[in-house]
């Protein structure tokens, strides 16, 4: 049902706009290789049959009518922005598969129920603004006139000057927010991770977006000559630090089947030289988790196991909280109807958390919302060397099609689902 060669040829057309010498692709938002792709999709959605308008914030919405156009809308969604020197397949395999999926449709002149819309967000990478998802931030009413103003690019243009470059009026960004009542929605997209390439599933169901808590860790002992101090006098900023990182480690192997995830990737030792215990230390720690319960049980054992550290070791241990974010929980019931359709297909899947944020998140909100991996190769994104098979790529859009053909019936309703 899936046109493989036509969806291998729309990825090809979109490959070669914003194209960098490295091979890496560059569509920074609402920026002039940004604006090209976007009229390439126009197209394809017009060849799809699809009514095309556009919101206050540019966000592109594709509508296929419903046998019941007074009907709440099935939507799917995604984006075709990338960070600088990025890949082809973040982002844009969920709307060139939105778009097959609604082509298909099309081809057998099937009809819906419900009306099928598909969205592509705008600006959803923070490359250029420095906050990411503004578009279905925009979508959903969370965007205002002072945001606007606030957001500024590198070279000291604000978001308004930048839509308004766009011919779309910053006063007017609360008409971005969608007034129409959505049944479902729903993102396809690539990993960004290599669970399932590792674990050679072809699907992945996501059942939450993790939120991160990060942490600075200031550790401060005392720096001592490293030849004279004795093993018992001393108060190590950089052995007490060990300690942390392997605490945050254990902690977040505790709950890992929680979909908790612990980590410290910075480290700076003070004075950092060979012949001196290390003085001061300062760490940066990130945990994240899909559910509010496991994250915080992690945070409150790190605090009570730092307080150990401090008492044993002698030193003083400071924790400031950088960041501290509510993970989106995923509609059960989305997840249920998932598993449903993966059965009748022979794409091996499975059930896993969102380590990255999505457009899909701001929407969950408001609707019954799923998002569906695919993998892609070495779990390497926002990189030039990003990449998806064309297989899985269909593999995935299938799952949507099939997903969208079952909701937007009339018939169709959500049933309980346990996890
Ligand atoms: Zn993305």
């Amino acid at each position: 049902m899936i046109n493989y060669r036509r969806l291998e040829e729309n990825f090809q057309r979109l490959s070669v706009i914003g194209r960098q010498d490295g091979g890496g692709i560059t569509r920074l938002a609402f920026g002039e290789a940004d604006w090209e792709a976007r009229d390439v999709v126009i197209g394809f959605m017009k060849n799809a049959g699809l009514n095309i308008r556009v919101d206050a914030f540019g966000n592109i919405i594709g509508r296929r009518e419903g046998l019941y156009p007074e009907k709440s809308v099935v939507m799917l969604g995604s984006h075709i922005d990338s960070v600088p020197n990025g890949g082809n397949f973040d982002g844009v395999v969920g709307v060139l598969g939105a778009i097959e999926a609604l082509q298909c449709l099309e081809d057998q002149q099937e009809q819906n129920d419900h009306p099928i819309e598909v969205v592509v967000f705008m600006a959803e990478e923070s490359s250029r603004f420095g906050v990411a998802t503004l578009g279905s931030k925009a979508f959903c009413g969370k965007l205002t006139p002072p945001n606007l103003d606030q957001y500024k690019d590198i070279d000291g243009i604000t978001l308004a000057e930048a839509i308004q470059q766009r011919e779309l009026a910053p006063e007017n960004i609360a008409q971005a927010q969608y007034k129409g009542e959505i049944k479902a929605f729903l993102e396809l997209h690539i990993e960004q991770g290599k669970v399932l390439e590792t674990t050679n599933h072809q699907i992945g169901i996501v059942t939450g977006i993790a939120a991160p808590t990060r942490f600075k860790a200031i550790i401060t002992g005392q720096a001592d000559h490293s030849g004279a101090t004795p093993m018992n006098m001393r108060q190590d900023a950089l052995t007490a630090a060990a300690e942390v990182i392997l605490l945050v480690e254990q902690l977040a192997k505790k709950v890992s089947h929680m979909g908790v995830v612990g980590t410290t990737g910075v480290i700076k030792a003070e004075p950092g030289a060979m012949n001196v215990i290390p003085g001061r230390v300062e760490l940066g720690i990130d945990i994240r988790a899909i559910q509010l319960a496991s994250k915080q049980w992690v945070v409150n054992e790190l605090i009570t196991g730092i307080d150990q550290i401090k008492t044993q070791r002698g030193v003083e241990i400071e924790l400031i909280t950088l960041t501290d974010e509510i993970p989106v929980e995923i509609s059960k019931e989305m997840v249920g109807e998932l598993q449903d359709v993966c059965k009748q297909h022979p794409y091996p899947n499975m059930l896993m958390p969102s380590g990255a944020g999505h457009d899909a998140m701001h929407l969950a909100s408001l609707a019954h919302t799923g998002i569906i991996f695919i993998p892609c190769q070495g779990g390497i994104s926002h990189n030039p060397a990003e990449w998806a098979s064309m297989d899985d790529i269909v593999a995935g859009t299938e799952i949507l099609l099939a997903a969208i053909r079952k909701i937007a019936k009339l018939d169709f309703s959500w049933k309980q689902t346990k996890l």
